[in-house]
């Protein structure tokens, strides 16, 4: 997993569950605190909602069924972080 900072104050998840681990390359950081688990998708890539940047999801079974759909994005954001 390619953390580089926590960019919240939940937890960090280092170790990842069995599931997340072919999302591993995608994955830049991946927290829970008391509103949920968050997951921030690498640059260039996105969360299949419109312009979403983030899964945030109440249950990890939800952020996988998200991760799932993240797709590869060319928004300024992205090429100027990539
Ligand atoms: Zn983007």
């Amino acid at each position: 997993m390619k953390v580089f900072k926590s960019k919240d104050s939940g937890r960090l998840i280092s170790a990842l569950p069995t599931a997340f681990k072919k999302y591993d390359a995608v994955i830049e950081d991946f927290t829970h605190d008391e509103d949920g688990y968050w997951l921030y998708p690498v640059y260039g890539f996105y969360n299949s909602c419109p312009g979403s940047h983030i899964i945030h999801e109440d249950t990890m079974k939800e952020v996988l069924a998200a991760l799932k759909d993240v797709k590869p994005c060319n928004c300024k954001e992205c090429e100027a972080n990539k």
